[in-house]
């Protein structure tokens, strides 16, 4: 089945690709679409819902879209739905070394390091018939960036269990773990049974 992705990012293709590994993932660039979507919901559904009905009107196809984004506890669950934008002004976003170091800037001296990622993911089949998952991975914020792999916040987040950033894990070992991950897998049941 060919699937429509609601993002421009790469990476978050590539993670969901390699889960729904018998279908066919196309991003809007693929079909020379030019996708661009304000995400100005309350919450991680309304902004994924929004994603994913706006592409569908566009290409009247299946189509998955997911919004995701890092809580921190004693940021009071900052980032969050703005993970994104974190620490732009005037329209001009950060990169993702400026927003890692921000946020270990404002949590220098903080013992409580606690965090999660959060990834909502619709797919929505059509206008009256459509599916929402929402999963969550629990960690804390390193001290320091390591690793290379993954994108976004993975080189300051820390795996409670083994201690490695998520950065360090191969691409394989984040999908199986992973807010990401976990959502696709159970819209991967949904898919089989559609
Ligand atoms: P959005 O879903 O397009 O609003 O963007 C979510 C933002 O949250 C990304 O740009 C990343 O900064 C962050 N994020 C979401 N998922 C991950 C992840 O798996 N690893 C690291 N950062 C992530």
């Amino acid at each position: 089945m060919e699937i429509i992705l609601a993002t421009n990012n790469q990476h978050k293709k590539e993670e969901i690709q390699a889960i729904l590994n018998e279908h066919k993932i196309l991003t809007p660039s693929d079909l020379n679409i030019n996708f661009q979507c304000e995400e100005d919901g309350k919450s991680y559904f309304e902004n994924s819902y929004k994603k994913a009905a706006t592409l569908y009107a566009l290409t009247n196809k299946i189509v998955l879209a997911d919004d995701s984004g890092l809580s921190v506890e004693a940021l009071g669950g900052a980032p969050g739905i703005y993970s994104a934008r974190y620490g732009s002004t005037l329209g001009l976003e950060l990169s993702d070394e400026e927003k890692m170091d921000k946020l270990l800037n404002s949590l220098e001296n903080k013992t409580n390091r606690r965090a999660y990622f959060v990834s909502n993911i619709v797919l929505y089949i059509n206008p009256y018939r459509f599916y929402s998952v929402q999963e969550t991975l629990e960690g804390e914020i390193a001290n320091c960036k390591k690793g290379t792999n993954g994108f976004g916040y993975d080189p300051i987040f820390v795996l409670p269990d083994c201690k490695k950033h998520l950065a360090e894990l191969a691409a394989e070992e984040k999908n199986a773990i992973s807010h990401r991950g976990k959502a696709v897998a159970q819209i991967k049941k949904l898919l089989s049974n559609l």
